[in-house]
């Protein structure tokens, strides 16, 4: 294998960095040249007529003696231009017979030279380019998402652009989304490992998923500052943390910090259940409960008019406006009260605070960095084996691969994961 490149796709997440550095690390060790390509499928994903012509010729002159080839080469011009009705042949073949020889230029230099469209889409990498990113945050290489990406002739087009860079596999750190469009990309003829990066902890086949712990890690911190105000005041508060669908990182953080209420996708709720608790514990003289709710968590509430009842305590809602961490946190402080000592009631500050993209903005934890580069090294040792169509993941604490098809039709069942019996503990009292 002589070169490979590396792209981050989906949501950033941190370690993602750490994890291109253990690619290029491992690159390096194998003396293989690495591409990091911008913004991930994005890089590849427009059309360069300049570039498909030249490639067509080639290939034509590389295939001459062949006529399968040559018939399969004459299909292709067809289907990278989008005039081939129906399925496209089987291109793997050609890609893979011909790969050197179809290689258009020497080095990215030369390429994005050739082909200007390609300049600041890619990049060449090696330890000394990567080496003052690794414990950043975020995603040096950038990443976005590819609407275009889901047409099957953008992503002909983007093995086409990888083969004539020599390009001989390439690692996707993403999620997912990304692993389908890898999967597309390996059943084209271009060889691919994916990583699974994304704070959600949603991929199912795996245990962690890279950035997870660090932003738990982050969560945890945000409620252990804000309890010290909420104590200070006698004011709940209710965070509200990502995870997209999946509750893991409300769980593990409201497990990490003792929180009084956790609230997730996983388990539909009411307000009145969770103001019925609050109100318990202020009845019991905790005045700082925490509630933490998943982002995804919203769309599983028992139905609530929550604007007839905020206009009518005087709190302004628009008709047909949606529950968020402030509205429920202002519903909480009308349906709850502190008692004082001459039995009158007194209003209950319930406070409200948003984590957000802070849960992704964190240097990697030592247990996501360590994912990171034990990921990053397996992607590339399997590339180098001609291994391919695969995604790395963790068992039992240990790093293992397994075909990405088998990984994305695994439907992970909350009730396999999901561990509700700390769920239950969390909100028993
Ligand atoms: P994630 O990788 O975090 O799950 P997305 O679901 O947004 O994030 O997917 C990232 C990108 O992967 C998409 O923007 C698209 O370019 C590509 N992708 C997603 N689904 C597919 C698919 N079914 N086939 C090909 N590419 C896909």
């Amino acid at each position: 294998m002589q070169k490979i490149a590396v792209l981050t796709s989906g949501g950033d997440a941190p370690g993602m960095n750490f994890c291109v550095v253990a690619v290029a690390k491992t690159a390096e060790f194998y003396g293989m040249p690495l591409v990091g390509m911008i913004r991930g499928y994005n890089s590849v994903s427009h059309y360069d007529p300049l570039l498909l012509d030249a490639f067509v010729r080639n290939a034509r002159d590389v295939a001459a003696e062949d006529p399968e080839s040559l018939s399969l080469v004459d299909a292709l011009e067809t289907a990278v231009s989008g005039k081939l009705g129906g399925a496209f042949p089987d291109f793997k073949p050609l890609f893979t017979k011909y790969r050197a020889a179809l290689c258009l230029a020497a080095d990215a230099q030369e390429f994005c030279q050739l082909f200007p469209s390609f300049k600041k889409k890619m990049l060449e990498l090696d330890i000394d380019t990567v080496l003052d990113i690794a414990d950043l945050p975020g995603t040096y290489l950038r990443t976005a998402r590819c609407p275009q990406f889901l047409d099957p002739v953008v992503r002909l087009r983007a093995t086409v652009y990888m083969v004539a860079m020599g390009i001989e596999g390439l690692v996707v750190i993403g999620g997912d989304g990304s692993f389908n469009g890898a999967k597309s990309l390996c059943q084209l003829g271009m060889p691919c490992i994916g990583i699974p990066g994304t704070i959600d902890n949603d991929i199912k086949y795996s245990e962690m998923t890279l950035g997870y712990d660090t932003a738990v890690n982050v969560c945890v911190t945000a409620v252990r500052q804000i309890r010290a105000t909420s104590r200070s005041h006698d004011r709940p508060h209710v965070v509200e943390v990502m995870g997209n669908r999946c509750g893991d990182i409300a769980l593990r953080t409201a497990v990490a910090t003792g929180a009084e209420i956790v609230i997730v996708p996983e388990v539909p709720w009411s307000i009145e259940e969770v103001a019925a608790k609050l109100q318990k514990e202020i009845g019991r003289g905790n005045t700082r409960a925490t509630v933490v709710i998943a982002e995804g968590a919203y769309q599983q509430m028992k139905p609530f008019d929550m604007y007839n009842f905020l206009m009518q305590r005087g709190k302004e809602c628009l008709p047909g406006e949606t529950i968020n961490a402030s509205r429920l946190a202002s519903i909480l402080k009308r349906m709850c009260h502190i008692l004082k000592e001459d039995g009158t009631e007194d209003v209950v500050e319930v406070r409200a605070t948003v984590l957000g993209y802070t849960q992704r903005g964190e240097s990697p934890t030592e247990y996501d960095a360590a994912f990171a580069f034990e990921a990053g090294h397996l992607a590339v040792s399997l590339l180098l084996k001609g291994e391919e169509n695969k995604v790395i993941g963790l068992r039992k604490g240990r790093i293992f691969s397994m075909p990405i098809e088998k990984a994305l039709k695994m439907q992970k069942k909350s009730q396999d994961y999901f561990n509700y019996d700390l769920y239950t503990l969390v909100n028993s009292l």
